[in-house]
């Protein structure tokens, strides 16, 4: 089956939406006019142009944003008003949920089905911050002071908000930023990644229509070195969220130095999953190869370092290369699709030089091994053993569909091997040893660690990485602190 067959039979067209920027409520064309192309990553063929913010733009939104935080409508709604924007909001979402996930699989890649996915989950992630909104409560306080006081803590919102999304989960990357600032009474100013800058423009079209005023959510297309630097560096822009590359992660510290910007970070992961041999391998297996096959690899909390106790490697590792072997791959709107091209040529580049480097230095790839087709940005899903620990593919992000195994030994030298890594986004650990389980647990430095499973994330539950992986959490009540100043009052009786 090849995926230039499959793309050339008639697949859906994109839905209609806007194109433009959104700012103060209405769509409006660039300053300067400037549009860029929007590429379909199944045939590399462009599907629509989309408008792209300059720094002017960015300029104009910040103070739209600003003077709808500082004068508009919106600072005297009331918490459950604007509960009540955001639960609508995740009712529209689910009423469009067909449009927005055609709209999201033609424009990154992935299969229709995951992008259905992301959708219920960010309506899910606007109802939970919906019902944050009336819960964000400061605190009484007693000093010790001589005399008799009334001490108590207020949150107050930071005011407008820079908010920078990646391509490879859109709309609900946007949902996680945009619901925890809206339900703390900030205002946004959003860029979605010029890959894949469509459903967020959506989104802001179906915000309007949910009741939210003019100006609280601004939402500009374009580049990373423009329109995000503009942003990151805007003396207008209280707080800076961001969710990417550590090296652009980097470059948003440096640019937020100016005005001391408040910022958050969600950055790369080369997430470690390990296998002892007491766990429930059938299990262990397929979750290992949907912690990396998944949408394609391309994913933060990916699963991308496959450890496993020496005496079953041979069982696990074939076990995920068949797997890798059996997954259809084609085009997101084909029905069936389990993988979708990679977002963009670019990434098609970046993920092969990976796999091509390691093969060049002794790898061997027991699945996969390169591009599928000569059309879009297929790769192959790929499983790579016989590399060392100090390989490319083993210490650095590949961001696609390459899993890298390794046995080991001694279970006490595993956490180091584990842990030897510039992230810590997420790990896994798969045995039927309670104990076990808790104390390598307790080992691992990452911000997530799922033990007999992987990837399981929910509203509910703290985001985030430990080292080069980010600043902060998102999701949880957690969220809620990346929004919020606390202010002390203390009143002498
Ligand atoms: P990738 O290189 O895979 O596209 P990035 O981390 O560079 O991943 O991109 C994530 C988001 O960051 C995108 O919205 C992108 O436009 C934006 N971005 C890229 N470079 C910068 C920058 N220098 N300043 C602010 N935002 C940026
Ligand atoms: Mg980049």
């Amino acid at each position: 089956m090849s995926a230039t067959t499959e793309t050339a039979t008639a697949l859906p067209r994109l839905p209609d939406g806007p194109r433009q920027l959104l700012i103060d409520g209405d769509f409006v064309d660039a300053a300067d006019g400037a549009t860029m192309p929007c590429y379909n990553p199944a045939t590399g063929e462009i599907q629509t142009q989309v408008a792209v913010a300059g720094a002017e733009d960015v300029d104009r939104a910040v103070r739209v944003a600003r003077h709808a935080f500082e004068e508009g409508p919106w600072r005297d709604f009331t918490p459950s008003a604007r509960a009540r924007v955001l639960w609508r909001l995740a009712d529209l979402i689910e009423e469009h949920t067909d449009e927005l996930a055609l709209t999201e699989s033609l424009d990154n890649g992935k299969p229709l089905a995951e992008a259905r996915g992301d959708l219920g989950f960010a309506a899910e992630v606007f109802r939970y911050y919906a019902g944050a909104a009336t819960r964000i409560d400061g605190r009484t306080v007693t000093p010790s002071l001589p005399g008799p006081w009334h001490a108590y803590t207020r949150r107050e919102p930071l005011g407008v908000v820079g908010q920078i999304i990646p391509w490879n989960f859109p709309l609900m990357i946007a949902s996680w930023k945009i619901a925890p600032a809206l339900a703390t009474g900030n205002t946004v100013v959003l860029k979605p990644a010029e890959q894949t800058p469509l459903s967020a423009l959506r989104l802001g079209e179906l915000f309007l229509e949910a009741g939210l005023p003019a100006g609280v959510l601004n939402v500009l297309n374009g580049v990373g070195s423009v329109t995000g630097a503009a942003i990151a560096a805007h003396d207008g822009v209280d707080k800076v969220a961001f969710t990417g590359s550590a090296e652009t992660g980097r470059q948003i510290l440096k640019a937020a130095m100016g005005n001391l910007k408040k910022v958050s970070l969600e950055l790369g992961g080369k997430s470690p999953n390990i296998v002892f041999s007491d766990a429930n391998l059938e299990a262990a297996t397929s979750t290992a190869a949907a912690a990396i096959f998944s949408h394609m690899g391309e994913v933060c909390i990916a699963g991308s370092r496959l450890y496993v106790q020496h005496d079953v490697f041979d069982d696990v590792v074939n076990g995920v290369a068949d797997a890798a072997r059996s997954l259809r791959i084609g085009a997101g709107v084909v029905p069936d699709t389990q993988i979708g091209p990679l977002v963009s040529d670019e990434q098609l580049r970046r993920v092969t030089g990976y796999i091509d480097h390691a093969l060049a230095n002794g790898a061997r790839a027991l699945a996969g091994g390169g591009r599928r087709g000569d059309r879009g940005y297929f790769v192959e899903p790929t499983v790579l053993v016989d590399v060392e620990p100090n390989a490319r593919v083993v210490r650095e992000e590949i961001f696609g569909p390459v899993l890298v195994a390794r046995p080991f030994e001694d279970p006490a030298e595993l956490a180091r091997e584990a842990n030897d890594t510039r992230y810590g986004l997420a790990a896994g650990v798969w045995t039927s040893d309670l104990a076990k389980a808790h104390r390598v647990a307790a080992e691992l430095r990452a911000g997530m660690v799922f033990v007999n499973t992987w990837g399981a994330i929910d509203p509910t539950l703290p985001f985030g990485g430990y080292k080069e992986s980010g600043w902060g959490r998102e999701l949880g009540p957690d969220a809620l602190d990346l929004y919020t100043e606390t202010k002390t009052v203390v009143v002498a009786l």
